[in-house]
């Protein structure tokens, strides 16, 4: 078993490329061959510092059900899971989300209704989206810190409904902005605004708006408040804020490499938060890099966020696993709605199975080195797991 217990270290040092082949697997190798004539798994040959095939057979520990099950490395359970939530005004609301098959827009006693159902396969976990009233938008976006908004009252409704659940809440203005970007726009001519053409947000100016929201969620119940707008200075600003507000208890939960992504696509759909002009270029990351959002995280942690985030998930694994290998902070990856659409229309084709892919693709978020994954597919997988996978 020296060979299982030498490769146990791949997943640690996942940007060495031990993925990439037999090459790699002989250098992952000599440290336990080096060890003498016991660590060459009894190669008769002689000379050879460690073994190799015939001697040697991976295929050995594929064998059966019973051998792959005791040599996996990646295991997956339903509490890792963070199930999003949709909620709008109303009562009594369960309403398809076209562009999310599977996944609804639900008023506060259907989000309970619905979280109850989800902790009743194992799901405890929830991450809450909200929408003002229809016609309610603003410039500022300031239905999100209405105490009588739609999260607020979920917030309630869920705590009364399911003991046990861990509450995370959305905190951003793009769903109440008028013009749907994550802060208030700068009027033209202020010094910092980026030079592209279109709306530029004001970052320091948002800063107190995302705060005031942060602080009606712990004030409704949140456990975790998750700015995701990217804006500078954001985590501090609203942990200053919930700490002065009585809520020292309140995790922060930094979407703090989030991409620019077109991932998004089907969400935006769900929330009503595209922007009605211009694009988020200017405040969220640029996929190609890698080392800024290792910045960002850094800062965020140093800000004083409790945890961070890589989002989207599957087209940024080598970022999560860069997160992963960079600090002991737990990470949380967000399996986003075009990954999730995606899995949705191959399956509806007949080119997939829905589940097969849902299950590996969540294991290659946790293999990749994220502690937790928000994801549509949480309920479908907690009840496959239970199932048997
Ligand atoms: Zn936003």
């Amino acid at each position: 078993m020296g060979d299982a217990a030498s490769q146990g270290a791949v997943p640690e040092v996942p940007g060495r490329g031990g993925l990439t082949g037999a090459p790699q697997g002989e250098v992952w190798g000599d440290p336990a061959a080096g060890r003498g004539p016991s660590g060459g798994a009894g190669h008769a040959a002689g000379a050879l510092p460690r073994a190799a095939f015939p001697a040697l057979r991976l295929r050995r520990l594929r064998g059966s059900a019973g051998m792959r099950a005791l040599v996996r490395e990646t295991a997956l359970a339903a509490d890792q899971f963070v199930y999003p939530l949709f909620v709008v005004p109303g009562t009594g609301l369960r309403r398809p989300i076209a562009s999310l098959p599977g996944q609804f827009h639900l008023s506060p006693d259907a989000a309970a209704a619905e979280a109850s159902a989800a902790a009743g396969e194992g799901v405890r976990c929830f991450l809450l989206f909200g929408q003002p009233p229809a016609g309610r938008k603003d410039a500022q976006g300031s239905g999100a810190w209405d105490p009588e908004g739609a999260v607020q009252l979920a917030l309630r409704a869920i705590r009364a409904a399911v003991p046990g659940a861990l509450l995370l809440s959305d905190v951003c203005l793009c769903a109440y902005t008028s013009h749907g970007h994550c802060g208030v726009l700068a009027a033209p001519g202020v010094p910092g605004a980026a030079r592209d053409a279109g709306p530029v947000v004001d970052n320091d100016a948002t800063l107190p708006l995302l705060a005031r929201v942060a602080v009606s969620h712990a004030k409704a119940g949140a456990d975790v408040v998750a700015p995701s707008d990217m804006m500078d200075g954001r985590v501090a600003a609203i942990r200053a804020a919930l700490d002065a507000a009585g809520h020292a208890g309140v995790a922060v939960l930094s979407y703090a490499a989030k991409f620019a992504s077109g991932f998004y696509g089907p969400f935006r759909d769900a929330e009503d938060s595209a922007p009605a002009e211009g694009d988020r270029h200017g405040y969220q990351l640029d996929p190609a890099n890698r080392r800024q959002a290792l910045r960002e995280v850094d800062l965020d942690l140093a800000e004083g966020a409790d945890m961070v985030m890589v989002k989207p998930a599957l087209p940024y694994l080598d970022v999560v696993a860069a997160v992963r290998a960079g600090t002991g902070a737990p990470l949380l990856a967000y399996n986003v709605s075009g990954e999730y659409a995606m899995v949705r229309a191959a399956e509806a084709a007949g080119w997939a199975s829905g589940p097969e892919l849902a299950l590996e693709v969540l294991l290659a978020i946790r293999r990749a080195g994220a502690d937790a994954i928000i994801t549509y597919h949480a309920r479908e997988v907690a009840r496959l797991l239970r199932a048997g996978g």
